[in-house]
């Protein structure tokens, strides 16, 4: 076979044949492997026409089928399949080539991977693709990691499949090995942070307002017209406009109340916990997701039949506007923490794992293609760039404008919903670390006071450098040791 193909996409389930055809459609000329030919050949039967396509039976056909430097997009099951598809890659290509991981790698398998296959030679690039099949297909934002030399190369292939936002393609080169699937992680986590708070909207419209969710639509299909403006503002009232074939009924009443989760939320908080970093809002996200699906547990405390506040909280039709304007300024103040949260994680995450990462670059790659795209991200993006944001998105005059604007609705909108008794675990806890930052002082330091006193961990004094511990004596009179 000659060598002809510029690109190559190995494993063409739903996320690889997407995007294998969406190379295709931009001019490159694509090299295409499965493990079973099945898909391969179903991938050209049907859609074949559409460019450029090299099908291989074989792992040795479609290495012979690329061109130098070989580039080779994984696109298969996350874990040990990508693994078998790396090594069997890297036996067969050559110093200079380049693998591609585009699946939902953890980072750290990311960087263990990057390590070995530099160690051969090549390049191995984990590569974040957000925006499901149909971003695969129409154009997804791509954030690549690996090493500045494979950026050259693949810097204008992946431009040319890449979603465009004001005609600039939503890739960039996010920083070196595992980088790209690090702030796709936490893409994500600020995604599961977003659904949340969109959710505790909704119930609050729902249980407190008695609102159907034809109505609650509309309001959502309104906020759409504001700085909420977002993929997943949109989606939301499609989804409450839907209506059940089968019953009659709204589809999110027939649709069991237990939210699944495939692992990147989880691990956005497991880093953040291992760099002591907190992200409040996608911490509680992903538990309340957690809380959705223990249906057991949930069961019986139905059946404890608990008192407390339930029901519709009767109000006259000005107060219902007036909260439900509380509502979407909450709303728009908590996403705004969970993006200085997200964006804060990858900060201290870039110090630790030394990676240079340009969040405006980050913000503006976000804006098209993936599940979070929003309006406001050029927003966050000029933030970062005037270096407004350089210590938290929160100090940016735009965002700190917003966050004060909101700030009444917001604890409105969290104290209501305490006394109504319906759960808003995400706007509260965005609430509590604004709290928390701005508090001149916090109880930390009687917690020190306590770590002193039960372990002698030592403390440090506001009006003195050094570290101390005090005799705590039997009478309760301490004594300082410097
Ligand atoms: P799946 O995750 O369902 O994986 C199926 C593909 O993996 C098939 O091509 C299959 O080959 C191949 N495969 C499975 N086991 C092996 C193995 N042991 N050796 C070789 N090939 C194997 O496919 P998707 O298209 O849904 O997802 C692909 C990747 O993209 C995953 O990492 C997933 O996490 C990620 N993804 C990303 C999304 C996003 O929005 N970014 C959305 C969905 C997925 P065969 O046909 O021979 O069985």
């Amino acid at each position: 076979m000659t060598a002809e193909a510029n690109v190559g996409v190995v494993g063409l389930a739903a996320m690889g044949a997407s995007l294998a055809r969406n190379l295709a459609r931009h001019g490159n000329k694509v090299a295409v492997f499965n493990r079973h030919y099945s898909r391969t050949e179903k991938l050209i039967n049907e859609h074949g026409s559409e460019g450029t396509f090299y099908p291989a039976k074989t792992m040795e056909e479609f290495v012979a089928s690329l061109t130098k430097p070989r580039t080779a997009i994984i696109m298969v099951k996350a874990g040990e399949p990508t693994d078998d598809m790396i090594n069997q890659l890297a036996d067969l290509m050559e110093p200079g080539d380049i693998i591609v991981d585009a699946g939902n790698a953890h980072f750290p398998d990311t960087i263990r991977r990057e390590k070995a296959i530099a160690a051969r030679g090549m390049h191995f690039v984990g590569c974040g693709v957000s925006g499901g099949e149909e971003g695969a297909l129409l154009g997804p934002s791509m954030m690549p990691g690996g090493s500045e030399e494979s950026w050259k190369t693949l810097k204008p292939i992946f431009e040319s499949i890449a979603a465009k936002v004001d005609g600039e393609p939503c890739v960039t080169h996010i920083g070196e090995n595992g980088a790209g699937h690090f702030v796709k992680m936490v893409h994500n986590g600020i995604e599961y942070s977003d659904m949340q708070l969109i959710s505790e909207s909704y119930d609050l419209m729902r249980r407190a307002l008695g609102m159907t969710p034809a109505e609650i639509g509309d309001v959502f299909e309104e906020w759409n017209k504001t700085e909420l403006d977002s993929y997943l503002i949109e989606i939301t009232a499609e989804v409450l406009h839907q209506v059940d074939h089968k019953t009659g009924k709204p589809l999110v009443d027939v649709i069991v109340d237990h939210a699944g989760m495939k692992g990147t939320g989880t691990w956005t908080v497991q880093s953040a916990l291992d760099l002591a970093v907190p992200v409040t809002g996608i911490a509680e996200a992903v538990f309340a997701r957690g809380l959705s699906g223990q249906t057991e547990l949930r069961a019986e405390a139905q059946k404890q039949a608990f008192e407390g506040p339930s029901g519709v909280v009767p109000m006259a039709e000005e107060d219902k506007i007036a909260f439900i304007n509380d509502i979407r300024e909450a709303l728009y103040a908590s996403k705004i923490v969970a993006y200085a949260q997200g964006f804060n994680e990858i900060t201290e995450a870039a110090k630790v794992y030394d990676w240079k990462i340009d969040l405006a670059a980050v913000a503006r790659i976000w804006r098209g293609g993936c599940i979070i795209r929003a309006k406001f991200l050029n927003r966050i993006s000029e933030a970062f760039e005037s270096g407004d944001a350089n210590v938290s998105l929160l100090f940016a005059p735009y965002f700190k404008d917003a966050i004060e604007t909101a700030e009444r609705s917001w604890r409105r909108v969290v104290s209501r919903a305490i006394s109504f008794g319906i759960p808003v675990p995400v706007f509260a806890s965005s609430l509590e670390y604004f709290d928390g930052l701005r508090s001149p002082r916090l109880p930390a330091a009687l917690i020190q006071g306590q770590r002193d006193l039960f372990g002698a961990h030592t403390y440090q004094r506001v009006d003195e450098p050094g570290a101390f511990h005090t005799l705590w004596t039997e009478e309760g009179r301490p004594e300082i040791q410097a």
